[in-house]
Order: C-alpha cells, then sequence, then structure tokens
C-alpha cells in the first residue's frame, strides 16, 4: 500500500508531459488521481490505465479547459462527487505563445496569463470550501524558472509564472489556519512537447547555461511534487528548483 493511499490528488493538464509524469509518480504511491485534459482525450484515458495498472486504487480523466472559470469549478466538484474528497491539487496546466514584446499580442498576453496563471486561482477558489472544511489539503503550482530569471520572447510566460509564485506565497498565508500547504515548483528546461518547440541551435545554447549538462525530465519534477505531498507537512509558501541549477 503506497504512502498516498486513500488521498485524492487532481493533476491540471496532465494527459502529457510534466503533468502526466505527476500523476504517475502520485498514482505508483497509492494515490488516486484526476486526470484532467483539455482536448486529449485519448492520451487521458490511456493515462487511467497505466494509473491503475502501476497502483493508483482508482483513476479518472475529466474534461475541463481551467482557463475558464465554470469548467475549473466543475473539475473540483466532480471530483468531490465521485471521491468524496480532495487532498491534492496539483495546477500544472500551461501553454507558451513566445514572441518579442514588440510582437507580442495583446490576445497572446491575455491568453497565457488566462491559461497560466488565472487558472491556478479558479481551481484553488473551487477547491477553498472542500479544503477549510476538512482541515487540511496540499496545493502545488507549477511555476517556472523563467518567472524568476525572465526570458527572452516570454513575457507573458514569464509574468504568469513569477504571478504564480506570489499567489502561492499568499494562499499559504491565508490557508495556513486551515492546515493547508502551498507551495510552488520551479522548473527549468524539461524535455517534454513544450522543450521539443524549442529550436535545436537555441536547445546547444540553453545546455551551456545549465550546470548540469543536461535537460530534465518529467520525472525530475514529479518527484519534487511527490516530495512536497508525501514530507512537506511543515513546508508551505516555498518555491522549490528543479532546473539542474541554471537558476540560484
Ligand atoms: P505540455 O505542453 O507537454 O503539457 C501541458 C499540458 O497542459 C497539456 O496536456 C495541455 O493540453 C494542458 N493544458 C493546456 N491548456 C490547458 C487548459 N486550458 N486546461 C487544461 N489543460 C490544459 O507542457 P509541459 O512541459 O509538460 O508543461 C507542464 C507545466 O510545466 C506547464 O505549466 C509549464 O509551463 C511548466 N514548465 C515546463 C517546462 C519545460 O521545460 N517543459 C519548464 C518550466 C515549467
Amino acid at each position: 500500500m503506497g504512502c498516498l493511499h486513500n488521498k485524492i490528488a487532481v493533476v491540471t493538464g496532465s494527459a502529457r508531459g510534466i503533468g502526466r509524469a505527476i500523476a504517475e509518480e502520485l498514482g505508483s504511491h497509492g494515490a488516486t488521481v484526476v486526470v484532467n485534459y483539455s482536448h486529449s482525450k485519448e492520451a487521458a484515458e490511456e493515462l487511467v490505465e497505466v494509473l491503475l495498472r502501476n497502483g493508483a486504487p482508482h483513476a479518472l480523466a475529466i474534461r475541463a479547459d481551467v482557463s475558464d472559470p465554470a469548467q475549473a469549478a466543475e473539475l473540483i466538484a466532480r471530483t468531490i462527487d465521485t471521491f468524496g474528497r480532495l487532498d491534492i491539487l496539483v495546477n500544472n496546466a500551461g501553454i507558451t505563445a513566445d514572441h518579442a514584446m514588440k510582437n507580442l499580442s495583446i490576445d497572446e498576453w491575455d491568453h497565457v496569463i488566462q491559461v497560466d496563471l488565472s487558472s491556478c486561482f479558479y481551481t484553488v477558489k473551487a477547491a477553498l470550501p472542500y479544503f477549510t472544511r476538512q482541515e487540511s489539503g496540499q496545493i502545488v503550482n507549477i511555476s517556472s524558472f523563467v518567472g524568476e530569471a525572465g526570458n527572452f520572447g516570454q513575457a507573458n510566460y514569464a509574468a504568469a509564472k513569477a504571478g504564480i509564485v506570489g499567489f502561492t506565497k499568499t494562499a499559504a498565508l491565508e490557508l495556513a489556519r486551515y492546515n493547508v500547504t502551498v507551495n510552488a515548483v520551479c522548473p527549468g528546461f524539461i524535455e517534454t512537447a513544450m522543450y521539443a518547440t524549442v529550436p535545436e541551435n537555441l536547445k546547444e545554447v540553453i545546455l551551456k547555461r545549465i550546470p548540469l549538462g543536461r535537460a530534465g525530465k518529467p520525472q525530475d519534477v514529479a518527484r519534487a511534487v511527490r516530495f512536497l505531498v508525501v514530507d512537506g507537512e511543515y513546508i508551505t509558501g516555498q518555491t522549490i528548483n528543479v532546473n539542474g541549477g541554471i537558476y540560484m
């Protein structure tokens, strides 16, 4: 029986990439996992099968665009309806729309802020009544080292990810009295579909900047999330960098 047995976890945007690795990590430690997806139904349902084979007592795929407040609320409500409680909320869903600011459109700014930052508020707001009633809960928000360091061509993404850090600290302050912890994880460059969009010549430059000399794996991030939810009961309002040393 895993150490997360009896825990119910929602991982947003978990049909692939880092979110998928987090879902697998929590599931293999015994958590019941809700796999949230916006479009990739097949991938989400395939992941549910994988989770059930690898130790999750239950798993369920729920479609919701978490950048829409009503759908984010519905994701949390369906989780509670189905499993009776919610213990772990991982806000992982994210997108990029990269351009230097002179070419960055207002729509691209708004969309990235909405998906990457506002979605965290929407899910947390929806989960609050349950967490406060239960007097327990753990929230992990996936930010990025770009939110700490900035990055050319990512003003929208950097602002959203920096916003997550401020949001995390404020939520940690407000929710501590209910025994709810709120932390952020800031990955560096991690080998996922998002990283695959980076041009090869730029990847070479990036690799030279990473002291550990390699991009991270989604599992590197997933293990940090697992640490926080398994062993992090006295950790709140913190930002954990999982970045190979690219930002210290
Ligand atoms: P990815 O593109 O592989 O996965 C993102 C997932 O989020 C996808 O499954 C996508 O469908 C989902 N998603 C997007 N918009 C959504 C919405 N509105 N509602 C629900 N789901 C939605 O990217 P990834 O690399 O796995 O990134 C996961 C998280 O990690 C993101 O928040 C990203 O910003 C962050 N991150 C990634 C890296 C990296 O190098 N890959 C580095 C730092 C931070």
